[in-house]
């Protein structure tokens, strides 16, 4: 074994799994996971758990690993994170724990997110069940939207007794995990629903079909329904559009739409009866997370995918795992390149985009070359879906019907950082909906300061 090296991960083979949606990755078996746990140093002064947004016990998880007691594993990261099989699957380790790795600076950095994955999924083939309390302290806790911010936020007041009761838009729970990112990356059924039901285990009651400002509002939640205090993890799920001539054509589709038609509404199942367009040739504009889960999942419905993005492969917000994959599965990358208009046929459908060449410039103020279109250099590709992948923002429904609930321009709810307080008393809030669209350990860890908050406002009152 050369310590050097990671453990290789299985996978299912690009063109096969470029026609289903079953998982990708098919994670380490456990002498695999003993094997890769057995090159951690064990770092007494360990810079991975610096990198972790929700501090996992990391040497100490990947030392009950290395002795083989997963059941011991699991427990640790459980006293940190209520969602292991959802971060092992995909949080940016790279940028985080891995990226902090010792063993990275002359080798490969272990590879935590598959050992945390490995773990959360044994413990859940295993039985294992977060503990309960069981002394409730009678107070009442709203937290406003299921994913991954607000699950925390309620798992964690839980913990501590209080009496938690999640509202949720959609009729399912889980946000992102749920609606957004695809089962081939994150299946629901096998990983995110049984990591949902251990918040419910610990005591968490979650209603759906609830939207927070119109079913109800805050002030009623608070002075009608005895809630105490109210976290407001709603996320960012706004799409943003180019406002390009043609957008409004039939065919053009915001990512969030496509991926919530395939992911929550089924479309990619044939038992299902509400499908989704099916497209022969797409193309996707953007280059992150999100624009790769709209063009592989489009590929895995049949279609040419193009991904057009206006900046270099260099720059591509996406994770390189994901650019990798979806490389490997047959998706075209049209990098360089600047949607300028969508053309429709005589009955309004998308027929084509015409897109402009980029050279890159200057640096921007984000230290990414400033992206200058080519005069006299269009050219149209041929397509009959456009997906439109260029980020989100919060919904301003919330803001709008909480009096005094300050939000900045770009809508995004002003919440201390040490305690998620809003300008309203009582009133905390993280993930998304705070930072506008970022990631799911990051709205975590704004979950776990809203508990805190909330625990230490309601504490003194
Ligand atoms: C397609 C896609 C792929 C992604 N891939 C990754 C990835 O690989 N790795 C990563 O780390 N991050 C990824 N992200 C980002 C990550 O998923 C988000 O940053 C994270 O989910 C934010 O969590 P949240 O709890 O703040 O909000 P969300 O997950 O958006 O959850 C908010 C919830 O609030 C509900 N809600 C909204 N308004 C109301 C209301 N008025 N009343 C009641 N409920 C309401 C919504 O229905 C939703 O269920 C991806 C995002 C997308 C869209
Ligand atoms: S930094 Fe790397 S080697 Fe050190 S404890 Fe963390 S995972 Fe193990």
């Amino acid at each position: 074994m050369d310590v050097l090296k990671r453990v290789p991960v299985r996978e299912q083979e690009p063109k096969v799994r470029a026609t289903n949606f079953a998982e990708v990755c098919y994670g380490y078996n456990e002498q695999e996971a003993i094997e890769e746990a057995n090159r951690c140093l064990g770092c007494k002064n360990a810079k991975c758990v610096q990198g972790c947004p929700v501090n996992v016990n990391i040497p100490e998880f990947i030392g009950a690993v290395k002795k083989g007691n997963f059941a011991e594993a699991a427990d640790i990261i459980a006293l940190s994170s209520a969602l292991p099989a959802v971060c092992g699957r995909v949080c940016p380790q790279e940028n985080q724990c891995e990226g902090k790795c010792i063993r990275g600076i002359k080798g490969e950095a272990i590879s935590i997110g598959k050992l945390e994955r490995f773990v959360a999924d044994w413990s859940r083939e295993n039985g294992f069940v977060p503990k309960t309390v069981e002394v409730k302290n009678g107070k009442k806790v709203a937290v406003i939207g299921s994913g991954p911010a607000g699950l925390t936020c309620a798992g964690d007041l839980a913990k501590w007794g209080y009496d938690v009761t999640i509202f949720e838009a959609l009729h399912e729970p889980g946000g992102v995990l749920t609606y957004g990112i695809p089962e081939f990356r994150l299946p629901k059924e096998a990983v995110v629903q049984p990591e949902i039901e251990n918040v419910r285990k610990l005591g968490v009651t979650i209603e759906t079909n609830v939207i927070v400002g119109k079913s109800v509002t805050i002030d009623q939640l608070m002075d009608d329904e005895g809630f105490e205090a109210v976290f407001i993890g709603s996320g960012a799920g706004l799409p943003k559009f180019m406002g390009i001539p043609g957008e409004s054509a039939n065919g053009v589709y915001s990512a969030n739409e496509y991926l919530t038609r395939s992911n929550l509404m089924k479309a990619f199942r044939e038992d299902y009866d509400t499908p989704i367009t099916s497209s022969q040739k797409v193309v996707v504009v953007g280059g992150g997370n999100v624009a790769m889960d709209a063009a592989r999942t489009a590929l895995r419905l049949g279609a040419e995918v193009h991904i057009v993005y206006r900046r270099s492969e260099a720059e591509l917000p996406a994770r390189a795992e994901e650019v990798h994959h979806a490389k490997e599965e047959g998706v075209i990358f049209d990098l360089l390149n600047n949607p300028v208009e969508i053309l429709t046929d005589d009955k309004g459908w998308v027929k084509g985009v015409v897109v402009r060449k980029i050279e890159l410039g200057e640096p921007d103020e984000s230290g990414r070359r400033r992206p200058v279109e080519v005069a006299g250099s269009d050219f149209e590709i041929e397509a009959d879906t456009v997906i439109m992948a260029l980020g989100t923002s919060p919904n301003p429904l919330i803001s709008s019907t909480t009096e005094g609930l300050e939000i900045n321009q770009r809508q995004c709810i002003l919440a201390e950082e040490a305690t998620g307080q809003t300008s309203r008393a009582g009133v905390f809030a993280g993930g998304d909906a705070v930072t506008g669209a970022a990631t799911v350990i990051l709205a975590m860890e704004a979950g776990k300061i809203g508990a805190k908050g909330i625990h230490e406002y309601l504490s003194q009152k």
